[in-house]
């Protein structure tokens, strides 16, 4: 069957994720008052630990499962209030900022009455600067737009996925945009797949997925009939999960053609 579509994973397939969190937790390690500061690298164990903590065992974290987002997402989303659950998600979220940065000016030596604050607003400008694409990212695009259907399919918020698309420049080389959250579905799921593909108007047959999970992206396009091609990139350390075999494995988007054939 000749492939007439590719489905794409968003985080850490065409943009980093993990990487653009990291870095910026350290860089708002900048924002501490003189005389509170710690090095970069405690300053962001500090703040993933405050971000555990007041996330653990809170609703938001209960329904965040269903679809798929994290407490380093809630310290920069932007509010969405388009269901019930998205609603509870967007209450949540001021408290849970000023709780974590208050935790982190303490651990810092700082006041943090009058330093959460502007950790807050760095932390959200330092973020908001990191949602570009992997250098090879537009290229593999620009090559399959017009001769394949291209769809995205994202674990997350609609509104936070949509963002960081949109504001790494990738948004519209996609017919389709499916986000986990629009469902209260997440990937592995095989349903996201299948309204992806019917959307798309392609067949499981003459699609191929490319994303970097195994548990969600490969475990999903598997369980669809969807051609899966695995991409590990050197920077990913989240991609191994459990033994789901990907039809095939690339480290570089610029691999991709060879298996669009
Ligand atoms: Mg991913």
């Amino acid at each position: 069957m000749p492939i007439t579509a590719v489905i794409f994973d968003l985080d850490d397939t065409l943009m980093p994720e993990h990487p653009a969190d990291y870095a910026a937790l350290e860089s708002t390690a900048g924002a501490l008052p003189e005389g509170a500061s710690i090095a970069p690298l405690e300053f962001r164990r500090v703040a993933l630990d405050a971000a555990h903590t007041h996330w653990d065992g809170t609703p938001a974290q209960a329904y965040a499962r269903t679809v798929s987002t994290s407490s380093l997402e809630m310290l920069w989303s932007p509010d969405d209030r388009s269901t019930p659950g998205l609603a509870l998600l967007t209450e949540f979220g001021p408290g849970f900022r000023e709780s974590v940065w208050r935790a982190v000016a303490v651990a810092a030596g700082a006041d943090p009455v009058h330093t959460w604050r502007t950790l807050d607003e760095r932390y959200r400008h330092e973020r908001d600067i990191r949602h570009r694409p992997y250098d090879d990212a537009i290229p593999a695009l620009e090559k399959a737009r017009g001769e394949y259907r291209l769809g995205l399919l994202t674990n997350g918020v609609p509104k936070v996925q949509r963002y960081k698309a949109s504001a790494a420049g990738l948004l519209d080389y996609f017919d389709e945009v499916l986000v986990s959250g629009d469902l209260e579905l997440r990937k592995p799921d095989p349903r996201l797949f299948e309204l992806l593909l019917e959307r798309l108007g392609a067949n499981a047959d003459s699609t191929v997925l490319v994303g970097d999970r195994s548990a969600t992206d490969i475990a999903g396009a598997n369980a669809a009939g969807i051609r899966s091609i695995q991409i590990r990139r050197p920077d990913n350390k989240h991609q191994m999960d459990g033994d789901i075999i990907p039809d095939a494995i690339i480290t570089s988007l610029e691999e991709l053609s060879k298996y669009l054939q």
